[in-house]
């Protein structure tokens, strides 16, 4: 992995790549012959912290040590020079690297990439935030033959940091245009903003709060017909739901801080790409290997690196994420339920409910990971995740009534907890895009979002009702 410059090799450097080289070869195997056959729940416990490894470096830990240490010392000046010029695997500084990190990144590539008939690979961030700015940069760079303006297209149903970025870091401040599709099941909507200054196709699904969603297939044929890539947000998914690289996306990024994590200790992100993924930039290492691309050169030079106690922290988080999201995802399909049948209520929007407009299109993609193993399901089942929002009748006055009323559920802007958490949008999440953005992304000011924990669904159903009743 370089940039410009090609570097000299010494025969002694040779020796450390070719020692090298054996190590990545029976890596590369072992993830073949090994990892890849497993299912996916011993993925998430396992990745691939191996016993060999915690032998042959860790003292035999059983759990990935965190590698509190900034940066890694060399044999010699042979190992040094191979190392930094990226010719050996190497973490010579924790800010390109380190092997807390490494493990978490190649649990996210296999869980993400599981199904997937190729090779992914990841890149991890300090956020959700990070993630998307370490995914798109890469394409806005200024090409001189591309010509100018640029621009990308993004479902305009999307998180409000994301509005944010792409508004005003990248439209106001940079002058990189951003054309929004407000109906993303819409395939002509989206063609017919692609023009040849478009760079890439962004969509979030299912999208935090509205859950907008699309035809993941039909729109990464359509980018793909055009030379360009499709990055998906699929945080509110996870990958035990929706896998969007095995439809066709080439880029995923993760807010890992929400439901991958659930236990809510901090921030964190990921950038997961198939290799050779499609792109009109010309820049063979990009295509090749994208997360390690971004890795290695530009997130070297950025620093949107994620802290190795975070990192592990996740890391033990995800090892269950599967049945959490599976009983997180039932307990939400009752508690959307009980709210669409409640006279206090509006509407319900919940991909799980018949009624949903996009109902079926979920269905289409949305599916608990190896339901068909699981002796409790022994077949495909649909699952729709543990997020969903709803209008309360009576307008904005009374939906803040609603909401302070709230005794067991938490109010705070967050998501993808354990703990059953809501937030009104409008005021939180969403606030600063102002009403004209809000109408956009189709937020309205009696929204409250709401993302069901692992509580019993009895519980959060009690406190739903009394809410809503000492609000009248
Ligand atoms: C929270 C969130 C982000 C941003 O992630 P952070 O980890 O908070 O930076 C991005 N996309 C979606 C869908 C989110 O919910």
């Amino acid at each position: 992995m370089s940039e410009t410059h090609d570097v000299q090799i010494t025969p002694g450097m040779q020796e450390y790549i070719d020692r090298n080289n054996v190590y990545l070869a029976e890596r590369a195997k072992y993830i073949e012959e090994t990892v890849k056959k497993w299912k996916f729940d011993t993925i998430a416990v396992h990745g691939l912290y191996s016993v060999t490894d915690a032998l042959k470096d860790y003292q035999g830990a059983i759990i990935e040590p965190i590698f509190m240490s900034t940066s890694q010392a060399y044999t010699d000046s042979d190992e040094m020079a191979a190392a930094l010029a990226y010719k050996i695997p190497t973490w010579c500084y924790s800010r390109i690297a380190n092997p807390s990190t490494y493990y978490y990144e190649w649990t996210l590539a296999l869980l993400e990439g599981y199904g997937f008939d190729g090779t992914t690979s990841c890149c991890s961030t300090s956020s959700g935030m990070s993630a998307i700015m370490t995914a798109v940069q890469p394409f806005l760079r200024v090409i001189k033959s591309a010509g100018e303006p640029r621009n990308f297209v993004a479902t305009a149903q999307c998180y409000g940091g994301t509005f944010q970025q792409f508004t005003v870091r990248l439209m106001q401040e940079r002058n990189i245009e951003c054309r929004w599709v407000k109906d993303a099941t819409n395939i002509e909507e989206w063609a017919a903003k692609i023009d040849k200054n478009t760079r890439f196709l962004y969509g979030e699904l299912p999208s935090n709060p509205q859950l907008g969603f699309f035809d993941i297939q039909a729109v990464a044929d359509l980018a793909h017909s055009h030379n360009l890539p499709l990055i998906c947000d699929s945080t509110v998914a996870t990958p035990v739901l929706l896998r969007p690289i095995c439809h066709g996306a080439d880029i995923v990024v993760q807010s890992v801080t929400k439901s991958l994590s659930s236990s809510g200790f901090g921030i964190c992100g990921a950038v997961i790409a198939r290799k050779n993924l499609v792109t009109n930039i010309d820049d063979a290492q990009l295509k090749e290997d994208f997360s390690l691309s971004v890795k290695y050169l530009q997130n070297r030079d950025f620093g949107p690196n994620l802290h190795p106690l975070q990192a592990v922290m996740a890391l033990n988080d995800m090892r269950t994420i599967r049945s959490k999201m599976d009983l997180m995802s039932r307990s939400s399909e009752k508690v959307a339920a009980f709210l669409a049948e409640h006279p206090g209520v509006e509407s319900v929007q919940y991909l799980g409910l018949e009624n949903h407009p996009l109902h079926d299109l979920a269905k289409k993609y949305m599916w608990l990971v190896d339901a068909e193993y699981d002796d409790q399901y022994n077949r495909p089942i649909n699952r729709y995740g543990h997020l969903l929002s709803f209008c309360v009748k009576g307008g904005v006055e009374k939906t803040r009534k609603v909401f302070d009323n709230l005794q067991r559920i938490w109010r705070a802007t967050d998501l993808g907890r354990i703990k059953s958490v809501a937030t009104i949008p409008a005021i939180s999440t969403h606030q600063q895009q102002g009403e004209e953005g809000r109408a956009l992304a189709g937020i309205p000011g009696n929204m409250i979002r709401l993302c069901v924990g692992a509580e019993h669904p009895m519980d959060i159903i009690a406190d739903l009702d009394q809410a809503l009743h000492a609000a009248k």
